[in-house]
């Protein structure tokens, strides 16, 4: 059997040969993801041109995720590393200056985006190295910030800085973010994936940027800052899909804290037929060992159990030992734990629109009549969408004549992108989907199947009827 959860693999020097590329899509990876926080565009274009080679070589469809880097807060370079013990105090400084020891248990360092000291009041925490060292403002003249060590540890120059509570107010887009886009935009990525999103105007602004450039890629609001779970409807609304980014997130909220807000961010994306992706540390020890811990793969198996879409893969297979390992280990978990999945989620949602009512009906059906699968034809992809929110036992096969659209569907839990084919009448549609399906065997004559279509076929969100094919039916093509 198929697994239905997708699997995302970031890819980096440890995975970037067509060799590995192919491997790791055999093993179950469904969207790549492009890290523009390394790399040039020449290297992306090249690794791009390689996912391109590799679908063809497997004949499998891949979906390509660029991850936007966004405004990464950092210190400045310091002249040695500060072996910082509790007590100690650190003045941030707003003007760009070496980082030093300015007296015993005194040091002074500036931040890459000065403007965020204005913000801060005493009593407001400011994290240093992915958290590992915690300060505490104490207290603030002129602009510069005095903040005291709660916890021992070694910083070293450019290590990343967070505030936990503390509302930015900077763009989440740099103008490195935009012409990353852009470059995204002309090279057609499947979805651009925003950083450190604290509203629903950052996804906005995301889009207007896109949609100057002509692009008409999904985007992933990526959910890592505590004021983003504060607006999180909004956002919601103005994404097409979420990333619950524990790596970040777990800095920016108690870590204790993280499981509950995944659980609740999987509801909310399902509620809304919108893809989540649950990542970062999910087989961390992978990078090393060729073994994953019993706790990882537990983290794998609920977070498929609490309705993710996809799952990530970050370091694992982007600079890990051993990445084609770390896919198919993510597979075999996820093929067991959906053995005893909560399919035909029927009663958890709201119905809002007709296409709603439409794609329940049509999993209904494909279950009361075991049908073998259930065919959308689909414009946006929002159909399937909403027949994956029912998480039908049957497979979706999503069919559509758009090429981003197909290559969207990667990520959506249980469709499988099938063909493409020409905007047509439907019943040429389906009489080119039987021959084709029947031919490469992806369709079998002794099942019967769904069909969920709008008709007349192309117009966005028209879904509009339900067909019955029968094993007669079948039998006839
Ligand atoms: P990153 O995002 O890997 O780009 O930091 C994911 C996360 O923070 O978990
Ligand atoms: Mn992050």
């Amino acid at each position: 059997m198929k697994k239905r959860t997708k699997i995302l693999a970031t890819i980096g020097p440890a995975s970037d040969s067509l060799e590995t590329l192919v491997a790791l899509i055999k093993a179950g990876v469904n969207v790549f993801r492009l890290n523009f926080s390394h790399g040039t565009h020449e290297q992306h274009s090249h690794v791009l041109k390689k996912i391109k080679k590799a679908m063809e070589v497997t004949g499998l469809i891949v979906g390509v995720l660029q991850d936007i880097s966004g405004p990464k807060i950092r210190i400045g370079e310091l002249e040695e590393d500060f072996l910082l013990e509790e007590g100690d105090k650190i003045i941030f400084t707003k003007e760009e200056i070496m980082g030093h020891k300015q007296d015993d248990a005194l040091y002074r360092v500036c931040i890459n985006y000065p403007q965020i000291l204005q913000q801060l009041k005493i009593g407001d925490f400011i994290y240093l190295y992915d958290g590992i060292i915690r300060t505490k403002v104490s207290d603030i003249s002129n602009g510069n910030v005095e903040v005291v060590v709660e916890n021992r540890g070694i910083l070293s120059s450019k290590k990343g800085v967070n505030f936990p509570n503390t509302r930015l107010g900077v763009d989440v887009l740099t103008q490195k973010d935009k012409n990353d886009m852009e470059w995204g935009v002309v090279n057609e990525v499947d979805f651009m994936a925003i950083s450190f999103v604290q509203s629903a105007a950052d996804m906005i602004k995301a889009r207007e940027i896109i949609e100057a450039l002509g692009g008409r890629q999904n985007l992933i609001a990526k959910i890592e800052k505590f004021d983003a779970i504060e607006n999180i409807d909004a956002i919601i609304q103005a994404s097409d899909g979420l990333m619950v980014a524990r790596g970040d997130l777990g800095i920016e909220v108690p870590y204790y804290e993280v499981p509950n807000i995944q659980k609740m961010l999987i509801n909310k994306a399902n509620e809304a037929s919108i893809p989540v992706i649950t990542a970062t540390q999910m087989l961390l020890s992978m990078t090393k060992n060729q073994r994953a811990t019993r706790a990882e793969i537990s983290d794998i198996a609920n977070a498929v159990m609490d309705g993710t879409d996809a799952v990530m893969l970050s370091e694992e297979s982007a600079v890990g030992d051993y990445p084609v390992l770390a896919v198919q280990t993510m597979s075999n978990t996820i093929i067991e734990t959906e053995k005893h999945y909560n399919y035909y989620k029927f009663d958890e949602f709201k119905i809002t629109d007709s296409g709603d009512t439409i794609n329940k009906s049509a999993v209904s059906l494909s279950c009361d009549l075991n049908a073998k699968g259930i065919f959308s034809i689909t414009s946006s992809g929002s159909s399937a969408r909403k027949l994956a929110r029912y998480r039908p036992k049957k497979t979706i096969y999503a069919i559509t004549h758009d090429a981003l659209t197909r290559g969207q569907m990667t990520l959506i839990w249980g469709v499988i992108p099938l063909m493409s084919v020409r905007k047509e009448s439907l019943e040429v549609i389906l009489d080119s989907l039987m021959v084709r399906g029947l031919e490469n065997g992806s369709i079998k004559k002794k099942y019967s199947y769904i069909l969920t279509a709008g008709d007349p076929i192309g117009k966005v969100g028209s879904t509009n009827m339900i067909r019955v094919i029968s094993q007669e039916d079948m039998y006839a093509y």
